[in-house]
């Protein structure tokens, strides 16, 4: 899935072997996912769905039919702003590979926009098969990570493991608590100063965590950054916001809801996080158009009210508050997305 795994397994002392084991079966869990579902890989089921393009439908494994399933409600959810069928615009940018220095062509951007859209992907779970539409490729990499995490906690949970995080590209999941611990401290990075953070967040057990951010996958082109995600709609990656952080109750929502409120942008897509049941986040923007003037964060009520769940870390030139924007109509229950 071109990014890193870290697995994090605690077990009583004397059980080194077992705790080995997990590290492996986590990794392995995550492996078959990459196997199914990455663009990097030309032998994955994916790869080889991409390439029926036109000619389908053919059949699909169990998890690649529940994931393209759950993309499906996402999309429709986001109201399009979440849409795994964007790769011909991802191609056409540059982005799996970094290579572009110059904007492409507007008839390009057309082009490949006349190939991206969900009603493209016929999906049929009764009979387990999924048709793609001439031209139409799929690109699952804003949600089969977090899919990825589910799987691996759930293969160390049958093992007993007691309390484990797994970091999959930012992509959080946990299970239990660190011994002596109700909860788990992730960090949440600057997204300039990457090597610092601008403040920490409280996990309960059992929930997870994602971020979509423009600091780690982008291109540079006339000095002007374009980051890996792009908004369907315009055809053009998103801009004007450096990162966003989900909290949900599994890995696949926070992915999904991450990768749709960053193209939805702080408006409409804290909105949606706020409106969402058992959902928080938080939205880090430039705090003026010039954007060495300071990061602004603002997070949705519920990391603020009751306990507080996000601590700040003082970086210099931040301001942090809570978001008040216009809530719109956005519905409540996301998690049914997730749901098979
Ligand atoms: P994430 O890091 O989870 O936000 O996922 C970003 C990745 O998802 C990108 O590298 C693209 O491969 C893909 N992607 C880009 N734009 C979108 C979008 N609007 N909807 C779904 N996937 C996208
Ligand atoms: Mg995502």
């Amino acid at each position: 899935m071109g990014t890193l795994l870290e697995v994090t397994v605690y077990r009583p002392a004397g059980e080194d072997a077992a705790a080995t084991a997990d590290l492996r079966a986590a990794y392995e869990a995550i492996a078959e996912v990459d196997r199914r579902m990455s663009l990097y890989r030309d032998d994955s089921e994916l790869s080889a769905l991409n390439d029926t393009a036109g000619s389908g439908p053919v059949g699909a494994s169990p998890a690649l039919l529940e994931v393209l399933q759950a993309a499906r409600r996402y999309g429709s959810l986001s109201r399009g702003a979440f849409d795994v069928t964007v790769e011909p615009l991802v191609q056409v940018w540059g982005l799996y590979f970094f290579e572009r220095d110059e904007l492409p062509a507007a008839t390009q951007i057309e082009a490949a926009r006349r190939r991206v859209g969900h009603h493209r992907i016929r999906l049929d779970v009764e009979a387990g098969t999924v048709g793609l539409e001439e031209g139409t490729h799929v690109d699952l990499g804003a949600i089969a990570k977090g899919y990825a995490v589910d799987r691996a906690l759930a293969r160390l949970s049958e093992r007993g493991v007691p309390a484990a995080l797994l970091d999959l590209g930012g992509n959080i999941g946990v299970l239990g608590t660190p011994p002596g611990e109700s909860s788990w401290e992730i960090g949440v990075r600057h997204p300039r100063d990457t090597d610092s953070l601008l403040g920490s967040l409280r996990l309960d057990p059992g929930r997870s965590v994602a971020t979509t951010g423009d600091y780690e996958r982008f291109v540079e082109i006339d000095g002007e950054r374009y980051a890996h995600v792009i908004d369907p709609r315009s055809g053009w990656p998103v801009r004007g916001i450096f990162a966003v952080t989900v909290v949900a109750p599994d890995g696949i929502a926070a992915d999904a809801l991450s990768t749709a409120a960053y193209v939805l942008g702080p408006r409409d897509g804290m909105a949606l996080l706020e409106a969402c049941a058992g959902v928080e986040g938080l939205v880090v923007t430039p705090a003026a158009e010039n954007e060495s003037a300071g990061l602004r964060v603002e997070l949705t009520s519920g990391l603020l009210e009751d306990a507080p769940r996000f601590a700040a870390s003082d970086a210099p030139g931040t301001e942090i508050m809570r978001w008040r924007g216009d809530a719109g109509d956005w519905p409540d229950d996301c998690q049914a997305a997730s749901r098979p």
